[in-house]
């Protein structure tokens, strides 16, 4: 019998990456998703548990029915905006359904746990590689509710022995190479798909938020992850845990990153098309580097980022071409 896990949010961009990733690695991925901003057509590869995390009895019952032996958990609120205007509902919801999963998981007797984080929990820390031991110092409600989840994990692993694996990373770009899945937020706010978008003739320029930050070029910096080289990682989170190695936290990035301008650079030879661009003014918030190595997940997980940019503009390309949901 194949081993069946439950992945929260599993109708949406990584989630789905991951449910993909899980069934080629012989796993059953249960989607468990509320479809606020995930898509049905993007559940393919097992079942989907339709439920919210803040009903406690959907998650009992989805866990009832598909007893999966762990669960990964990247069902979130997610724009920093949002949670600025809006930091209550980031608390409820992210926080709140953290705490409902986690609670359910351990009455199911589940003792796996992978977690999708996020560098956001460092904050603004311009210009320094990050890694598992800088401080955590979030800025915005979202990397602080993020950064609760994270500590609520901990007071369960010492009281329950719940077994984590906790990944942060930056910007995740790019589609499924076999273009069976790609990103669809709406309203998309991302650099690399607003960008794609405007070469493509679906929206106007495109607009450089700031060329006057202490870079190369003026413009900031990210760290980019391929979203099928993400899905790896967590993939292999859970063969961690299953192997009984214990609890970690990993960070996954390339620990150099792109500047806006590289990222329209590297667009133009993809596409080989022009790309429409305005200059406008710093967009509030942005740092002007953002990047994070991946050192430990290199030598502990056997992961390292396989996709550069111009496979992750490539793919994501093909997918706003031709895109299934
Ligand atoms: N960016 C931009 N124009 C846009 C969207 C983003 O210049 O329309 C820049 C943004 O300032 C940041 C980078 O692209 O430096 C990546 O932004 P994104 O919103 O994709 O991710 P973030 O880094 O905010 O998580």
């Amino acid at each position: 019998m194949p081993e069946h896990v439950l992945v929260t949010g599993g109708a949406g961009y990584i989630g789905a990456h991951a449910c993909k990733a899980l069934a080629a690695a012989g796993y059953v991925p249960v989607a468990f998703d509320n479809l606020s901003t995930g898509w049905e057509a993007a559940v393919r590869y097992g079942p989907l548990a339709r439920g919210d995390l803040m009903d406690r009895a959907s998650i009992d019952a989805a866990l009832a029915q598909w007893k999966p032996v762990a669960v990964m958990h990247f069902a979130a609120l997610s724009l920093v905006g949002e949670s600025m205007k809006d930091p209550g509902l980031y608390w409820r919801v992210n926080v709140g359904g953290a705490l409902n999963l986690i609670e359910a998981t351990i009455a199911a007797g589940i003792g796996d746990f992978v977690f999708s984080s996020t560098c956001a929990t460092y904050g603004d820390q311009d210009g320094v590689v990050l890694d598992e031991d800088t401080a955590q110092r979030p800025i915005n409600a979202y990397g602080a509710s993020k950064l609760a989840i994270e500590q609520m994990l901990g007071n369960f692993r010492e009281s329950h022995g719940l077994r984590t694996v906790i990944f942060r990373y930056f910007n995740v770009a790019g589609a499924d190479p076999a273009g069976e899945l790609g990103e669809h937020h709406d309203p998309e706010t991302h650099l690399i798909p607003v960008m794609l978008d405007a070469i493509g003739g679906k929206r106007g320029a495109l607009t450089v938020f700031g060329s006057d930050y202490p870079t190369a070029d003026g413009t900031c910096v990210r760290d980019y992850v391929h979203v099928t080289d993400l899905a790896d990682a967590h993939v292999r989170g859970l063969r961690w845990l299953q192997a009984g190695h214990g609890s970690r936290v990993f960070c996954l990035g390339t620990g150099q990153g792109y500047s806006v301008r590289e990222v329209l650079d590297h667009a133009r030879v993809v596409t080989n098309r022009a790309v429409p661009v305005v200059e406008g003014a710093r967009r509030a918030g942005d740092a002007a580097k953002l990047v994070c190595g991946s050192a430990r997940a290199v030598t502990e997980l056997g992961w390292q980022p396989e996709r550069g940019l111009g496979e992750m503009i490539r793919d994501a390309w093909r997918w706003s071409q031709n895109p299934l949901y």
